[in-house]
């Protein structure tokens, strides 16, 4: 049986519930960093699986990649976040 939501959906298949959750995570997530007014949804994204949260992209400072973590550890149901956010000028202005 699921632990989260109870059901013999079997070991294969992908928790509805989970998945759900998952993907409110994911919007909660870049709300927030958008709500910050510091990033552009095309240069941040979030990665959620099982409430493990990954954060992607690039961004300008350090600063930046701290404030990033800081919206996204606000979420509830956040079990863990991997700040992988590289920081830099974009690579295309070499
Ligand atoms: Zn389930």
């Amino acid at each position: 049986m699921c632990n989260a939501c109870a059901y013999e959906h079997g070991f294969q298949q992908r928790c509805q519930r989970i998945a759900q959750r998952d993907q409110q995570i994911g919007e909660s997530a870049m709300a927030r960093l958008m709500a910050t007014g510091r990033f552009r949804s095309d240069e941040v994204r979030c990665e959620v699986r099982n409430a493990e949260v990954v954060l992607r992209g690039r961004v300008a400072t350090w600063y930046h990649k701290q404030v990033a973590q800081h919206a996204v550890l606000e979420i509830a149901n956040v079990v863990s976040l991997r700040n992988l956010l590289e920081v830099g000028p974009p690579s295309s202005s070499n």
